[in-house]
């Protein structure tokens, strides 16, 4: 999944405890629940004839996106959560987007002790084996972070 809803969920989480290392684990957590989730071919984002370059600079393009929305998202529920205790929050959101972050970097730079990682993160992602068109893992993508946000200010 996108960032962007990674960050929903942990936003989500962390009001809802108090102890800053259980918010790391379970952003972690959510992290992997929420990737497999069928969310839509990611195949679809890049173009059929790209080589390992342009795939890379493809996804800095969408990273760069995404990265945008969940930083509107961050400060947007820092501004309005202002009684969240910080240090929860952000070891809850440091825990979701640390997968990501961990296999972008290993794909990046070709970190070779950590394409273990690499694996696992895609076998997560094909962990149910649907695939369905990317429009509607957008939408699903759209509806979960309006709901998580539903669920922290009502
Ligand atoms: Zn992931």
């Amino acid at each position: 999944m996108f960032l962007t809803s990674h960050t929903a969920a942990a936003i989500l989480i962390a009001t809802k405890i108090q102890n800053p290392y259980l918010g790391f684990l379970l952003g972690l957590l959510s992290h992997f629940i929420l990737d497999m989730i069928p969310h839509g071919r990611e195949s679809e984002l890049f173009d059929k004839r790209a080589d390992h370059r342009q795939r890379l600079i493809r996804l800095a393009q969408l990273g760069i996106i995404d990265v945008f929305f969940a930083g509107c998202l961050l400060v947007s529920s820092l501004y309005f959560l202002k009684p969240v205790d910080n240090i929860v929050f952000f070891s809850t959101v440091f825990g979701a987007m640390l997968p990501d972050f961990l296999f972008y970097i290993t794909d990046f730079l070709q970190i070779k002790f950590l394409f273990w990682f690499s694996k696992f993160h895609h076998y997560i992602h094909d962990f149910l084996h649907i695939k369905y068109a990317m429009k509607y893992g957008f939408l699903l993508q759209a509806i979960f972070v309006v709901l998580c946000l539903y669920l922290v200010f009502n």
